[in-house]
């Protein structure tokens, strides 16, 4: 049905399927309305003659189209609390982070901070997550519901904890197991939905509430599991305390048997090797969040360690300890933070290898890798225009210093202007657009 199909015209930018920096000049992606996904990319010329009744649009040639980014590790409850200061993650999470989630609560106030934590992901290209929810299953239903109208592929689940937690945040044992597994039922593989179980983090978590968390997977083994692990060096100290069954907090999860190929754990700044080989071993995912391990001082991602030791790594914004919903940002913080460790220990991070972690990598972690993260025929139409207006900073280079693509990318990773994103598609649906700026003659010639 020709009628139903739509296409962008312009520079294709993606990672091919060895994980090479791939660049498609003057092509046409086109896609299916009706399915969400690319029926073909072919040059530019012959779009109009093979689909005579699509509707093209033609962007300029300093615009680069690429596929939709993918965080992997993200907090819907703590959309409002990015940039609040602490020194270390356990004061900021009592001080700052427990109080603001017991808000969402209330339903009305969860579903106005849903809509903002969208809002921010679609502005930056983001189109598919791995998220902690909120501890209230309601609160999370705003979030399904919205991602679901979208298209958007999402890993989500309540944020489970029971442990060296406020009052605020805890429901009742027979409450809160019931709520989950009516939320598996409801929106578990859901278009792309997944649910995810969620435990906190071993220190907030008892042994029973792991233990369930492990029985629930026996039960319905493709759900999705996240939790976070060796952030910081108190809490791989809190994590281990007392415990006579596991060798090393990685040890922990596999023990209730949560580490699955379907498992993404953030941070994993302190893990041994034992613990490399054990994730490897379960085909288990990390999420790294640079910005994040710089905010509380947690430490330096051994990004190097884990990709010897064939680890999957995405990369993750971690709001709101990560410092803004920006994966472009997220990206340049990447390469920064391994800047800080010796040649030998470092992972080296251009363009081609940090647009990897933001699409390819990431869909992987999500377990879509086959079908998002790339732009080609039979990948769902998740798209980013990125393009640098005249007046921006970025733009201003753009237009002034013509630079090799790998080179463009990175600049675009470390300028990371929020200007830069003039639209995102997801399954082929326009979710975001930068409004037109009113146009100055100077602008032009800048
Ligand atoms: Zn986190």
């Amino acid at each position: 049905m020709t009628e139903q199909m739509r296409g962008l015209c312009g520079h294709l930018v993606d990672i091919d399927d060895k994980g090479r920096l791939r660049s498609r000049t003057e092509s046409a992606v086109v896609w299916d309305e009706s399915t969400g996904r690319i029926v073909d990319v072919l040059p530019q010329e012959q779009a109009t003659q093979h689909y005579p009744q699509a509707i093209f649009q033609r962007l300029p040639h300093s615009a680069m189209i690429l596929p939709g980014l993918v965080d992997t590790h993200i907090h819907y409850p703590q959309t409002r609390m990015v940039g609040t200061s602490a020194v270390e993650l356990f004061a900021w999470l009592s001080g700052h982070i427990w109080p603001e989630e017991a808000l969402l609560r209330e339903p009305v106030f969860a579903e106005e901070v849903a809509r903002v934590f969208v809002r921010q992901m679609l502005r930056q290209g983001t189109t598919s997550a791995v998220v902690f929810g909120s501890q209230f299953a309601y609160a999370n239903a705003h979030l399904f519901d919205l991602a679901l109208q979208l298209g958007m592929a999402l890993c989500l689940g309540e944020t489970l904890q029971d442990t060296d937690s406020p009052s605020g945040l805890l429901q009742e044992d027979a409450v809160l197991w019931k709520s989950v597994e009516q939320q598996i039922a409801l929106w578990h593989n859901r278009d792309r939905l997944r649910y995810t179980l969620s435990p906190r983090f071993v220190p907030s978590c008892s042994r029973q509430m792991l233990d369930r968390c492990g029985a629930i997977l026996r039960e319905q083994p493709d759900l999705f599991v996240q939790s976070h692990v060796n952030e910081t060096r108190m809490e791989v100290e809190r994590t281990m305390q007392g415990v006579t069954d596991a060798p090393h907090p990685i040890g922990i999860f596999a023990r209730y048997g949560l580490l699955t190929p379907r498992t993404v754990l953030a941070h994993s700044v302190y893990s041994n090797d034992d613990e490399l080989r054990c994730l490897a071993d379960h085909g288990a995912h990390v999420a790294h969040c640079p910005s994040s391990n710089a905010f509380l001082g947690s430490g330096v991602f051994p990004y190097r360690r884990h990709q010897q030791a064939g680890v999957h790594v995405g990369l993750a914004t971690d709001v709101a300890a990560g410092v803004s919903f920006s994966m472009w940002r997220e990206a340049g913080h990447a390469f920064l933070t391994q800047m800080r460790l010796a040649e030998t220990e470092r992972l080296p991070l251009d363009g081609e290898a940090l647009l990897r972690a933001m699409t390819r990598d990431g869909a992987r972690v999500m377990g879509m890798q086959d079908e998002m993260g790339w732009i080609g025929s039979g990948a769902w139409a998740d798209l980013v225009v990125l393009h640098p207006r005249p007046h921006t900073y970025l733009g201003s280079l753009e237009h002034s210093a013509q630079a090799p693509l790998d080179q463009r990318l990175f600049r675009a990773m470390t300028v990371a202007e929020d200007e830069m994103i003039a639209a995102t598609y997801i399954a082929g649906s326009l979710a975001f657009q930068r409004d037109p700026m009113p146009r100055w003659p100077w602008m032009d010639e800048i």
